[in-house]
């Protein structure tokens, strides 16, 4: 008779749930258990969780599946447990209520954490990250005893705070020690035009500048900057970017920045699989491995590691980093290398300051691998799926940033070269990635 498998996966967020509903689809019988550190017993989005911050949705709105889920997926779920550690070579992992669980394929799904600031009086009540449902139900907590707040961090995260505090009408100062927000996904222009949006909305940012100290008797009173000044806030949040959770892996697969994995998202250890932010994978973009740490990368990631853990060979071919961001009717979408640094790329620029409204592609070799529009967001989609077939736009170079973008030119383009492109360039991107995948 067939032995029945056992799956573990750590995680339930974006990465861990589509893994185990990918698992369940192929292998009725398998023994599925899930492990997350968290204690709700309903899975949530932390997509929402600015949202809910900022009052724009109640707590009802933030759960992403049903009560039953676990027990119409016939799945066991063990909440509010750490994996300390894995014994890779007897499949065994320790937990943090002192039991032991075995598995014949585990998928990591462990995701990220807020990076920790290490500045004086960090431990005050009232300084926060946001990462997780408890990190905003802490802040929301404190609300009514706030109303001057300073946010660390000019990123996504530290961004969304922002604009979620300021809905809730609080006196909001941005500390970016950078020379202007978004510095990863935006260029300065577009960067600008964010700035003045939410400062015409009363959100106050300070760039180049940090914080070194947090003040106040046991709660937050003021924070030091590093410029001498001192900025009273009874509320801050950090944003300063994420680190893998591969603490409990450590030694055990090979890792680079995030866990490494193959295109079956297989680590080094034949049993051992990886997905979503905690995974280190390849960008068809920037053509070598990194994380791309969004939401519907993970859901991804997580199908085809379940897919593959249940025995249906799938390949994933990669990602690309994306960000979309809406501040106060400003919408704003960035992809790919938005900042080249070398003289090998070509930047084509059309800016209307006066309504707000900016285009920008990057080409490397009059192939598209970068782009930002600001306030005219509509055609990122092909100009993305142009990028990602690597599709040479030389034809059409003259009006990807035209006001009358003519779609029509596009398709005998794609017509034309989506054969040589499929044979030839994407892939050897396969390729790439199959080679890539000998350094796990
Ligand atoms: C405030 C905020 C807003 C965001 N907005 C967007 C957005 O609009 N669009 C977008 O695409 N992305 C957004 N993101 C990013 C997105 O949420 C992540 O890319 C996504 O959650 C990654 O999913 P994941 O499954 O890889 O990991 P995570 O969501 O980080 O989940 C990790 C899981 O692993 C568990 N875990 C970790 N370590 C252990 C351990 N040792 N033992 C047991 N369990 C463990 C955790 O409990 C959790 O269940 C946002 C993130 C934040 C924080």
């Amino acid at each position: 008779m067939k032995k029945r498998n056992t799956f573990v996966v750590i995680g339930n967020s974006a990465a861990g749930l589509s893994c185990l509903e990918a698992m369940r689809e192929v292998d009725k019988d398998a023994r599925i258990i899930n492990i997350s550190r968290e204690p709700y017993k309903r899975p949530y989005s932390r997509c929402l969780l600015s949202y809910y911050l900022a009052g724009a949705i109640s707590e009802d709105r933030i759960w992403i599946r049903p009560e039953n889920y676990y027990k119409d997926l016939n799945v066991e779920p063990m909440l509010k447990t750490e994996v300390l550690s894995v014994d890779e070579k007897n499949r065994k992992m320790k937990l943090s209520d002192k039991s032991v669980v075995e598995y014949d394929k585990l998928l990591c799904a462990a995701g990220a954490s807020s990076k920790k600031l290490d500045i004086k009086g960090i431990d005050k009540k009232g300084t926060f990250y946001l990462r997780t449902l408890e990190d905003a139900e802490g802040i929301i907590s404190m609300l009514k005893d706030v109303n001057d707040v300073a946010i660390l961090g000019g990123g996504l995260i530290g961004m969304r705070a922002a604009y979620s505090l300021r809905k809730q009408n609080k006196r909001v100062r941005v500390i970016v020690k950078s020379s202007h927000i978004f510095s990863q996904i935006l260029d300065f222009e577009s960067a600008d035009m964010l700035r003045s949006q939410l400062e015409k909305n009363g959100v106050e940012i300070n760039t180049g500048l940090e914080a070194v100290e947090i003040s106040g008797k046991d709660r937050v009173e003021a924070i030091g900057l590093d410029d001498g000044n001192r900025l009273d806030c009874q509320l801050v949040i950090i944003g300063k970017g994420v680190s893998p959770n591969s603490d409990m892996l450590s030694g055990k697969v090979k890792t680079n920045y995030g866990i490494l994995v193959n295109e079956n998202l297989r680590t080094s250890n034949d049993a051992i699989f990886a997905s979503g932010d905690v995974a280190q994978t390849y960008d068809l973009l920037e053509e070598k491995t990194t994380i791309n740490a969004i939401w519907p990368t993970a859901v991804k990631q997580g199908r085809i590691a379940g897919l593959n853990m249940a025995g249906k060979n799938t390949i994933y071919e990669g990602s690309c980093g994306m960000n979309s961001v809406e501040f106060f009717g400003m919408s704003v979408i960035s992809f790919g290398n938005v900042r080249p640094k070398s003289g090998e790329f070509e930047e084509l620029i059309q800016a209307d300051l006066s309504h707000n409204i900016y285009r920008k592609v990057v080409l490397k070799n009059n192939k598209i691998v970068g782009a930002i529009f600001v306030n005219d967001i509509e055609r990122h989609g092909i100009i993305l799926n142009l990028a990602l077939q690597k599709i040479d736009i030389s034809d059409i170079k003259d009006i990807l940033v035209d006001e009358y973008f003519d779609y029509g030119k596009v398709i005998p383009l794609i017509k034309r070269q989506k054969d040589k492109f499929k044979r030839q360039e994407y892939s050897d991107t396969i390729s790439t990635y199959a080679e890539g995948s000998s350094f796990v």
